[in-house]
């Protein structure tokens, strides 16, 4: 089968698509036949060598993925042959024409959902249910501000806050990036690149401020942040690119919080949650992946550059 593979970590272009023997899955593995592999900034990280998880080489990347089961292993009870799936990690890598995947990583992905649009289900939508749920433990009656509406897991979470009947703020760098979180479900749209969007918004609320921030670019925006929450808001911490000065006397005047996860240490029963949650909302239609752009498998290394240029106006997605 063909698969992407990296040999040395570095630039875009250690991924090379390379001849490898198909895996094969053992006593509670599923084998997928890929129909389309997710693109995440995660995988770009990993892929450079410098994050905190580091692949033995050589490795294939990729954590999300869609396809059809195509064989199972001893004892494997939540899937068989010919079903639909999307994944939450594999054990063989995603940008690949097969995966193995541990059993409890396949999921099943509802006729409705494209597999394109399967490829962008785990990663964007289960990091938007944790930050809502289990992190933020959000409520409908509050107003969330999505910061970083126009990319994976921001649309995800201003279809989820929207779902949830929230009043759901968004904020994008581009014209087509507004126009697309208010098509998703934002009520109101700021332009984050904007000298007084934080006024904008603050005006928005009658002065009142958010009570949630779902933050994606925190080592830009976090310092602001904290002038735009209401008494008791928090800021959820989910993307992050490097430092910044904050005033914590900010958040004690507001007896706000901070508060910060990665997808990666989701316990058992956040997992089982996120899942549930995830597969009801696809089914019922709240939940509507974006397919930005479907690229190659052999172009991972385009694909790459470019989900760090943002500006896909939805998931990249990468076909074998
Ligand atoms: P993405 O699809 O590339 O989207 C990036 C988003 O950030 C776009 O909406 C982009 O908006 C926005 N953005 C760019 N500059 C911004 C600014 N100055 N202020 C606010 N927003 C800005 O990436 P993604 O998959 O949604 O992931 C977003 C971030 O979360 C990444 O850093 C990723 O690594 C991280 N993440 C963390 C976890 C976790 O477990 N904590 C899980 C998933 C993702 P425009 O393009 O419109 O400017």
């Amino acid at each position: 089968m063909k698969a992407i593979r990296v040999h040395e970590f570095g630039a875009p272009e250690v991924m090379k698509l390379e001849e490898i023997p198909a895996p094969q899955p053992a006593a509670g593995q599923v084998l997928v036949r890929v129909r389309a592999a997710g693109v995440n900034p995660a995988d770009t990280y990993m892929r450079s060598g410098g994050y905190a998880i580091k692949p033995p080489l050589p490795y294939t990347p990729g954590v999300d993925a869609a396809g059809i089961v195509e064989a199972i292993g001893a004892g494997v009870t939540r899937a068989k042959p010919g079903d639909r799936v999307y994944t939450s990690g594999t054990l063989t890598g995603a940008y690949a024409e097969l995966a193995v995947a541990q059993e409890t990583q396949v999921h099943p992905l509802p006729e409705r959902i494209t597999f394109p649009q399967g490829a962008g289900v785990y990663i964007p939508y289960g990091t938007a249910y944790h930050a809502l749920h289990h992190s933020a433990k959000a409520h409908a009656a509050e107003t969330v501000l999505v910061h970083g509406a126009s990319g994976g897991v921001g649309i995800a979470a201003v279809q989820m806050a929207q779902a949830l009947g929230m009043t759901v703020f968004g904020t994008a760098g581009t014209e087509k990036g507004l126009e697309l979180a208010k098509r998703e479900g934002a009520q109101q749209v700021f332009h984050h690149g904007r000298a007084g969007y934080a006024e904008e918004i603050l005006q928005a609320t009658g002065g009142r401020g958010v009570d949630l921030i779902l933050e994606m670019l925190a080592n830009v925006n976090l310092a602001t942040d904290l002038k735009l929450l209401a008494t008791r808001g928090r800021v959820i911490v989910i993307g992050n690119r490097g430092e910044i000065t904050i005033n914590p006397r900010e958040l004690m005047a507001r007896r706000a919080s901070i508060r910060a996860f990665t997808l990666w240490a989701v316990t058992e029963a956040e997992a089982a949650d996120i899942h549930a949650g995830l597969t009801a909302g696809l089914g019922n239609g709240t939940l509507r992946p974006v397919v930005g752009k479907e690229i190659p498998l052999a172009e991972a290394p385009r694909a790459h550059k470019e989900v760090m240029e943002s500006r896909a106006f939805g998931k990249i997605v990468l076909i074998p």
